[in-house]
């Protein structure tokens, strides 16, 4: 039994519903046979048991007189008539003692088995499985004659019933195979759907495709089923669809995101986190297969002063064009970064040799010194590079940017534009730099600071004119330092603005005192540096001590540098004119080096051009210089400024100079910077 629900449970819903109903209507049909069976075998006994009473009757009734007269034979023939009844087996007659009186059998082969009761048995009936057994009294008149004893065969009634049971059995199967058939279209109606249903699960589950779709036309609960499946494939459809909707767009934000976590929006390059990023996964492969990785610093020189004077716009333009030329500088595979403002970083993979990245670095400065055109402005954009290669000056990322900023800071120091490559003395120079940044910043307290003057002469005369203030700083231990060692570090510093007003205050203390002894012709020159140059106070500072001073401000002589000039714009002439205004004088140091032209001077109150020692020292020899030498005196005078030719060591020089028209001149053939005290000799040579 167990194994058969067994069975039965993993059998589809199909077989279930057959099996289910083939119990339940075999059930009701044996059942309703079973009785029907009863029934009829009630009446067939019924039937049997009126019919042998009403044989009994008749014989009771046709014999009572042959009993009253005691005749045999009469009345074994009346009993003989049961003849024609085949279910009656054997009769018999007994008398009012009790005794048997007549018999009859009927086809009995064997009367043994058959015996007659022998003596009268008690009225009633008796039904047997094989039997009818009735007795009854036979009377006449109320006069008790005797009994009628009859024994009817039930044969008949069981062969009668065996018909019966085939025809109900030949009905019960015609009947089951009809409804069999019949269930068998039903339970489609049931089973279909609920296969639909489990197809499109399994395409779901396999495919996991929810555009399926499962017939919900019946109205009943599995046509129910699967309209609920459909709205809940619906609504997962449409709730994967708005995921993936968000996806996308997450995907999207995430992207965009990326791009400006790890990109510059300006330039459009990858910027300082990419750069790192990038670095320490090429420096990890480098180590691991033993190549060459080169990182290169590239800071942009005056960058600065393009987004001052021509705006934010202007920079990001500048910026934009910058890239552009780096970017077609570079082979492919290298990377390029905006790391800061206007600093630019480039890694070179797989490079044989440190030269490589010169090469590299020398075609990033000729594209890079190509004019800029923005805005009608026409510009030059140097920029100062520095290398460092790894595994050579380390094997650290850090230590390999470290490296490369510190060779570009002396690329820098170097005059810009150019490139410097690493080298292990550099750190030991950044450290001397060190030091010298805080020894300067004690040196104006500890009065470290001295001036020197060195006389400029008339030419012609070769009189004293005046002189120019030049510094020194005297270290303890050091001895004397002469400014090109610290006053480029004084202007990266800014020292050099506390620095260059003490020169100018010291210079004008020392021209009043020299006045005061009656040297009034005498003119001082104080150089401005281009950081001092740009401070907002500069020109209350020049007024303050001009008053403080009390000299004569037509004396003193401001030296400012071409490139100071080159960086200007409108504010540079406007703050130009307004040191004039005070009444002092202007003069271009250095004139020659730069690339200011003719046009642009015109531009600037400017009352004198001092030629550049280099073009001086190969006079009158060198021919180009000579010619150089010649142009700019033309030029001063056409501009009439006056020319000072700085640097004059030799005779022929002098003499050179003063045939080509320049009047004034200073150089080691008159005297050195020298000391106060001395320049004050040197009058007394003079007067002597
Ligand atoms: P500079 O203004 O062009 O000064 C002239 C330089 O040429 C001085 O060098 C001077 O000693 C040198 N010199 C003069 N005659 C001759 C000559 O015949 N032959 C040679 N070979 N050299 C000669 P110094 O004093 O070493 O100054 C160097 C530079 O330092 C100056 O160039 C100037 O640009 C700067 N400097 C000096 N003092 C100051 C200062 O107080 N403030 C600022 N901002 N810069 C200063
Ligand atoms: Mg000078
Ligand atoms: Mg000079």
């Amino acid at each position: 039994m167990q194994s058969a629900l067994n069975w039965l449970r993993k059998q589809p819903i199909a077989t279930k519903l057959k099996m289910l109903h083939l119990a339940t209507s075999g059930t009701v049909i044996v059942l309703a046979s079973l009785m029907l069976l009863l029934t009829q075998f009630y009446f067939f006994n019924r039937g049997l048991l009126e019919s042998t009473n009403s044989h009994a009757a008749m014989i009771s009734e046709n014999v009572s007189a042959a009993m009253m007269f005691d005749d045999k034979k009469a009345a074994q023939e009346i009993l003989a008539s049961l003849r024609a009844s085949p279910d009656i087996e054997m009769a018999a007659l007994y008398d009012r003692q009790g005794n048997l009186f007549v018999n009859y059998y009927q086809n009995i082969k064997d009367k043994e088995e058959y015996a007659l009761p022998p003596r009268t048995p008690p009225p009633g009936y008796t039904f047997t499985l094989q039997h009818l057994t009735l007795s009854q009294p036979v009377a006449l008149q109320n006069n008790r004659l005797g009994s009628i004893y009859i024994q009817a065969d039930l044969y008949a009634v069981y062969s009668q019933m065996a018909r019966y049971l085939a025809a109900i059995i030949a009905i019960m199967g015609i009947s089951l195979l009809l409804a069999n058939a019949f269930l068998r279209r039903m339970q489609r109606e049931i089973t279909d759907p609920i296969h639909s249903l489990v197809r499109a699960s399994e395409t779901i589950s396999e495919h996991g495709d929810y555009t399926v779709r499962v017939d919900g036309g019946t109205p009943d609960e599995i046509g129910l089923l699967g309209r609920s499946f459909n709205h809940m494939l619906e609504r997962i459809q449409r709730r994967d669809s708005d995921l993936e909707d968000e996806i996308t767009q997450r995907k999207h934000i995430q992207t965009r995101l990326d791009k400006l976590a790890h990109y510059d929006n300006v330039t459009n390059l990858p910027n300082r986190h990419y750069f790192n990023e990038h670095l320490s996964h090429v420096v990890r492969r480098a180590l691991k297969f033993d190549i060459k990785v080169v990182v290169m610093f590239i800071d942009l020189d005056n960058f600065k002063l393009v987004n001052d004077t021509l705006g934010h716009h202007a920079g990001d333009t500048l910026l934009r064009i910058v890239a552009e030329r780096l970017s077609e500088s570079l082979r492919f595979g290298d990377t390029i970064s905006r790391v800061g403002g206007d600093e630019f970083a480039v890694i070179l993979e797989n490079v044989e040799h440190a030269s490589q990245a010169a090469m590299v670095a020398e075609k990033c400065l000729a594209n890079l010194g190509e004019a800029v055109q923005i805005d009608g402005n026409e510009l030059y954009v140097g920029a100062s590079i520095g290398i460092s290669v790894c595994p050579e000056d380390a094997s650290d990322m850090h230590e390999l940017l470290k490296h490369a900023d510190t060779a570009m800071y002396f690329a820098k120091s170097r005059g810009k534009n150019n490139y410097q490559i690493f080298l292990p003395e550099m750190n030991q120079q950044a450290q001397k730099r060190l030091i010298l940044d805080t020894s300067l910043r004690h040196a104006l307290e500890l009065q470290e600071f001295a001036l020197y003057y060195q006389p400029q002469v008339d030419l012609a005369t070769r009189r004293i004119i005046g002189v120019e203030a030049l510094i020194r700083w005297v270290r303890p231990e050091l001895g004397i330092v002469n400014p090109v060692e610290f006053i480029p570090a004084a202007e990266e510093n800014g020292l050099i603005v506390p620095i260059g007003e003490w020169v100018m205050k010291t210079a004008c203390q020392q021209l009043k005192v020299w006045h005061d002894l009656g040297l009034t012709h005498l003119s001082m020159s104080v150089n401005l540096s281009g950081r001092q140059f740009k401070e907002e106070t500069l020109l209350e500072r020049i007024a303050e001590i001009v008053r403080e001073t009390e000299i004569d401000p037509s004396t003193l002589h401001l030296e400012l540098t071409e490139s100071m000039l080159m960086d200007a714009g409108t504010t540079t002439i406007k703050k130009l004119e307004q040191i004039r205004a005070l009444g002092i004088l202007l003069s271009i140091d250095d004139f020659g080096t730069g690339y200011s032209s003719m046009s642009y001077l015109k531009r600037f109150p400017i009352n004198t051009l001092k030629i550049d020692k280099s073009f001086v020292q190969d006079l009158p020899q060198d021919s180009e210089d000579s010619a150089i030498t010649k142009a700019i005196i033309a030029m001063a005078h056409s501009l009439k400024m006056s020319v000072m030719a700085e640097g004059v060591e030799t005779e022929e020089q002098a003499e050179f100079l003063l045939a080509n028209g320049c009047l004034n001149s200073q150089g080691y053939l008159f005297s050195k910077p020298v000391p106060a005290e001395q320049i004050a000799l040197f009058f007394e040579l003079e007067n002597a």
